[in-house]
């Protein structure tokens, strides 16, 4: 009885300590405390290729920018292998859509006139484009060349299987339809360190180039032994006249186009001392701020901090365990959503951690497909979209909905949802947090905003049954009547005279309690509803 109450006495203490800083907080000098920044996906894997992506994108920029998109990963935009390819099979780093190459001018997603309207529309508007790179292959070379190469175990890279014998394989690139245009580099067999077809014999299988001074990339991923071949015309950095190139179209492209930064795809794949040289030199040439995330996928996140930590932590990755979370908990009947964030990159390392729910890998159909349970899609938004760890990543297919090239076309997510998450994050997601991390199937967070931002906002989410929970959102907002944004529950809460409420959240729901009277309440209703039209 004694530990109990000296326990109970303790806890008393602590929430005095919490309520004294949050009041301490609510005078600080954060007057001019920037928005809160949120990146979005702009594509998912199967938008039309009528060429018009680019046009669609310029369209929808204003509704975007309103719900608090401050930063846009446009698809990879250079010339793809076909007129449909979706650009990670790209043939050509220069041809943005401009030269009559892999039969067609444009790209899947429209010409470099629009791509260049599109850029300049975004940043007029306050929206940085992010350029997807795809720096570890080529694809549909021009002609073949014969050359020594050995056959690898597709399970353990390090191991060959065959003696050196001459392959016939597509590894010659001359860009006709561009000839010497921005670069004059030709690719040939020794600019590459591995290839997956034989045409002398018909056969696939993962062939390593073999000459002197050449062999995979150590500075690579360690699974299957090494990783450094994942499909295609695999691009040996080893190489002087490939650094050099793509180091120049690092260059090129940030001047042709007014970029914000890079998205580097499938890093684990190339040489991770080719990537710090590529992002400095980015650096130097468009700025300190040009923002870079890596796509390292692992879904846990040990190999994520190795590689954060041989790239010196200059670049932001997307955090692939916290998607696997969010399947695996969608998934799991009593899943202990205390454990949430257990494992995940944005856990051991906020500042560098994208965050998000779906991509155009993980979407259904695709190769890494991690599906998540519709009720819980909001939950995972909202985890993502109000607490102060991380920076969050919205996916279009969860805006728009996919409604082409899958089995069941899928309604945009969160019930249509998630634009009221996405400003919910813009208006009030500001300041000290405060988790309520207490009960295994329901769980709670309250921020409680800044000078600038000063409303706050009550969290509560449940993966079981209707539930309830009582939190301290400050002082200041006594007499408040707080309701949830989302109207996914019907209640008003009071908030006491010692700035608690009993905040309450439907089955396998989530409710974002907020001053009915805040500012910026009155632009939840049909006003950005526009986003849906285009
Ligand atoms: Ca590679």
């Amino acid at each position: 009885m004694k530990s109990l109450l000296c326990c109970l006495g303790r806890e008393k203490r602590k929430w005095r300590e919490i309520e004294a800083e949050v009041e301490r907080l609510d005078q600080s000098p954060t007057w001019d405390a920037p928005d809160n920044a949120l990146m979005m996906q702009a594509f998912e894997w199967h938008v039309p290729d009528d060429q018009k992506h680019w046009q669609r994108l310029q369209s929808v920029l204003p509704s975007l920018r309103q719900i608090g998109v401050d930063r846009m990963w446009i698809p990879p935009g250079c010339k793809a292998m076909s007129p449909s390819g979706n650009g990670y099979d790209i043939y050509d780093l220069y041809d943005l859509g401009e030269f009559d190459q892999k039969g067609c001018r444009a790209t899947k997603w429209g010409t470099k006139e629009e791509l260049l309207e599109l850029t300049r529309a975004a940043q007029k508007i306050g929206i940085g484009v992010i350029w997807d790179a795809v720096l570890n292959h080529k694809a549909a070379a021009d002609y073949t060349e014969m050359f020594p190469a050995v056959k690898v175990d597709p399970k353990d890279r390090n191991v060959e299987i065959s003696s050196p014998q001459e392959i016939e394989a597509w590894v010659g690139y001359d860009f006709p339809g561009r000839g010497e245009k921005y670069s004059s580099m030709k690719y040939h067999w020794h600019h590459f360190s591995g290839i997956d077809y034989n045409a002398v014999d018909n056969q696939n299988a993962i062939y390593k180039v073999v000459a002197p001074n050449k062999g995979w990339a150590t500075d690579v991923s360690k699974e299957n032994g090494n990783y450094d071949y994942l499909m295609f015309a695999d691009l040996d950095y080893s190489n002087p006249e490939v650094r050099q190139d793509v180091m120049k179209w690092g260059e090129w492209i940030g001047k042709e186009l007014p970029l914000s930064g890079m998205r580097l795809d499938a890093v684990k794949h190339y040489s991770f001392s080719f990537q710090k040289q590529f992002v400095d030199h980015m650096r130097r040439t468009h700025g300190p701020n040009w923002f870079v995330v890596a796509e390292f996928w692992r879904g846990a996140p040990g190999e994520l901090l190795d590689y954060l930590q041989k790239m010196d932590h200059k670049v932001a990755l997307f955090d692939a365990p916290l998607v696997y979370r969010f399947s695996n908990f969608s998934r799991t009947e009593g899943a202990d959503l205390r454990k949430i964030f257990d494992d995940t990159l944005v856990k051991y390392k906020p500042q560098h951690a994208v965050t998000f729910v779906a991509n155009h890998d993980t979407q259904p159909g695709q190769s890494l497909e991690a599906p998540i349970a519709s009720y819980f899609k909001p939950l995972a938004y909202a985890l993502i979209l109000l607490r102060s760890e991380g920076y969050p990543c919205i996916f279009y297919g969860d805006l728009y909905g996919i409604k082409e090239g899958v089995k069941n076309p899928l309604a945009p997510s969160c019930g249509g949802k998630l634009p009221h998450l996405a400003l919910a994050r813009k208006l009030y997601a500001y300041g000290m947090q405060r988790d309520y991390f207490d009960k295994r199937s329901c769980i709670g967070f309250v921020r409680y905003g800044n000078l600038r931002h000063p409303s706050g906002l009550a969290c509560v989410l449940s993966n079981g049954s209707a539930s309830k929970k009582r939190m301290f959102v400050g002082r200041k907002h006594a007499g408040e009547r707080w309701t949830d944004i989302l109207e996914w529950n019907g209640e008003t809460v009071m908030i006491d005279d010692r700035g608690y409420g009993v905040f309450p959240v439907s089955a396998r729901s989530v409710s974002v309690w907020v001053d009915a009277a805040a500012e910026g309440r009155d632009m939840f209703g049909d006003f950005y509803s526009d986003i849906y039209k285009h």
